[in-house]
This record gives structure tokens, sequence and C-alpha cells, in this order.
């Protein structure tokens, strides 16, 4: 067997004539840049969001950018983000000359915590950044009362749990990426809803906020050639939100066949004392962009090797908290502040998680950890 992280292959195969006609459209209209079909598809996830708008850029790294450089935010201003997480939430506040202020996370989720955001915030605060990582959504309900006291923005880095509904306290139920005043994603291929090549769109709400990203997009340009702000080029092309029109009806039994998965392995080691499977918190479900084991004193290098061996392809996200990054080693920060998230880093293992695992294979996957761990 040779199990790869995410099956792209597979999941096209199932879409190929629909896919291919869309891409086939493209071709023969040429409009490659800012085609209808952007606009189709952005409209298509305004629906499935129930958002007022969304505006498709280059990439999720850009979107989180072009979000910090339409709110405003400068050099000097902080914005709280977690340490665990990958790297492009903390690079773009750096590269705008803002100040990153890394917090720790929960151990059960893996989220960033809200009560560690609280001891962060100083006057000099503009923003807080939660990830929903993995495909679960932050406690949002208490990130935007502690955003409300303090008027700062919040701008969801939603780049691994699109699809996945959050639920308030009152009940009522929103998209994530929907909640804060901003919310950011990603179409990278192996994403949820991925591209096959670079994509990514942000959200918003907010009339006036829509029409800044929208100008920075677009090189900081309301009238054409005319330019009010600084702003960057940063586009889905046409061929991309072509394919991801294609795929966005599907994404909710995406999110079904990775619960599946999820369900095989939980049930697999629920008894497995040096397992912990992924907890999920109550007020969000989850759309397992990643699935995440967390070891207990097992010799993580030597089960990713066996696994390895057998043809299952297995991962660390993230070995290295952004505060021990060397790229962001910063003296504000030394080894053990973040004990949470260090501990996390040193004991997590993902194993393959995609649209298209069959109980065969989910089975020799387990069968293989086990074989290691017992
Ligand atoms: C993938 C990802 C990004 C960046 O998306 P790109 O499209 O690769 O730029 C940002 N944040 C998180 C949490 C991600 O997983």
């Amino acid at each position: 067997m040779n199990i790869p992280m995410v099956d792209l292959q597979g999941q096209y195969r199932k879409l190929k004539t629909e896919i291919d006609t869309e891409i086939q459209k493209v071709l023969d209209n040429s409009s490659y840049i800012n085609g209808p079909i952007v606009g189709e598809f952005a409209a298509d996830l305004e629906k499935y969001l129930d958002i007022k708008h969304v505006i498709p850029c280059g990439n999720g790294t850009d979107a989180l950018q072009v979000a910090m450089m339409a709110l405003g935010l400068k050099p000097g201003d902080e914005v709280i983000t977690t340490t665990f997480t990958f790297i492009a939430t903390a690079e773009v506040i750096a590269l705008l000359g803002l100040t990153p202020v890394l917090v720790d996370v929960l151990e059960d989720t893996m989220n960033i915590d809200p009560e560690a955001i609280r001891k962060a915030i100083t006057p000099k605060t503009k923003a807080i950044v939660p990830v929903h990582l993995f495909g679960q959504c932050a406690n949002m309900d208490e990130i935007m009362v502690i955003a409300e006291k303090h008027k700062l923005f919040v701008i969801e880095d939603n780049a691994q749990a699109i699809g996945a509904n959050y639920t308030f306290k009152d009940g009522s139920v929103k998209k994530a990426g929907t909640i804060g005043h901003i919310g950011c994603t990603s179409f990278f291929p192996s994403k949820n809803l991925g591209a096959y090549g670079d994509g990514g769109a942000i959200f918003t709400n907010d009339d006036k906020i829509a029409e800044q990203m929208r100008a920075v997009v677009n090189h900081g340009m309301k009238v054409r050639y005319y330019h009010d702000y600084v702003g960057i080029n940063s586009r889905l092309d046409s061929i991309q939100a072509a394919i991801l029109k294609v795929k966005l009806p599907h994404l909710d039994n995406f999110a079904k066949a990775r619960n599946i998965a999820a369900n095989y392995y939980n049930t697999a080691f629920a008894n497995c004392e040096k397992i912990t499977t992924p907890v999920t918190a109550e007020f969000t479900d989850h759309v397992f962009h990643q699935y995440t084991l967390v070891l207990n004193k097992v010799d993580r290098a030597g089960l990713q090797k066996h696994l390895s061996e057998k043809g299952i392809s297995n991962a660390v996200y993230y070995p290295v908290p952004l505060h021990q990054q060397k790229a962001y080693r910063d003296e504000r920060y030394k080894d053990g502040d973040f004990p949470i998230a260090e501990k996390l880093a040193a004991n997590v293992m993902s194993l393959p998680i995609h649209t298209e695992l069959t109980i065969e294979q989910l089975k020799f996957i387990t069968d293989a950890v086990l074989e290691f761990i017992l």
C-alpha cells in the first residue's frame, strides 16, 4: 500500500468530467484573470457561508495580509495570535511591521486559549487572530467578548476549517470564518476546499472593510489607475475559480467523508492509553483538515519510520512553535514560556485524512500504529 496524507488524484477522478468541462470553458473564452467565473464562485461562497462579501485573492497568506492592511494597522500595533500554528499567520504580522504577540493554546483542542489572550492585552493591542486549527473553531464566544470589551478587531485564520459550523451560547449557528470582523481562507490544493494551484479568499459582513480590501488586493485602486492606498496584486485566477466552483457543492460531503475516517481512527485507538485522539469542543463541529494524535511516552520518530516503511504517510504539524522558530526569535520569549504548545510540538503526529480513504486503508493504518505502540 501507499497511502498519501491527502489523495488529490482520487478526488479528481470522481469530479473529472465536471472539472474538465469548466476548465475547458475558461480556455475557450481566454478570460484567465477576473473572468466571470471568479465572480460566480465568490457569489456561491457568499451564499454557502451566509456572508455579505467574499473577496477572492491569491492565497491564504495574502488573505491575512490584506485583512491587516485594510484595517489600517500600523507599525507598533500589537496583534495577538497563537504560537501553535502554521507560520503564515505570524509572517504577515511581521512583514507589515506589526508586533506579533504570541500566546499558548489549550491542551485538548490545541486552539488559542482565551484566558491567555486576556492576559496578553496591552494598550497597544489592535487585533486578535484566532486560528481554527486542524478543522475546528477556537472559542469564538469568548474571543468576541474580549474583542468587544477592548475594541479589538478579530481576524479569523480559517485556512483549515472552511465549512465548520460554530454554535454560540445562545444557540445561533455561524460558519467558521464569518464570526469575527474578517475571515481568511486558503484554497491551497490540500486544504478542505482545494484548488489546483494557489488561491485564497477574505470574508466580511462590513461594507466599508470589504471596499477597502477590494482596493488593497487590486493595487490600492478603486478607480482604474487612481491609487488611493498602497496595495498589492493578489488575484484568484479563473481556472482556479472554475475548479472551486465545481468543488464547493461537495464541501459538506468532503467533511462527512473526513469525519467517517476520523471516527474509524477514534474507535481503533479508544483503548490505547498512549494515544490521545482529537478532542472536539462542544461549540464547534470538526471538518478534520488534519487528524492529529497526541502521543504519550511513544518514540515518535520510531513510529513515523515504522509507518513510512509500510507506505503510510504521516507528518508532524507543527514540530516547532512560532516562538521557537529561528526567524522569529525574540527577546520577549524564551523556551518554556508556552509549555502546552511546546509539549504538543514534541508529541503530536498526524495521520492521512482525506475524502478517499477506504476501510481497508484505515484498518491497515490503525493496525500499523497499534503494532508499533502496543
Ligand atoms: C495553509 C495555511 C495558511 C496559508 O495559506 P496559503 O494559501 O498557503 O498561503 C495560513 N494559515 C494556516 C493556518 C494555514 O493552514
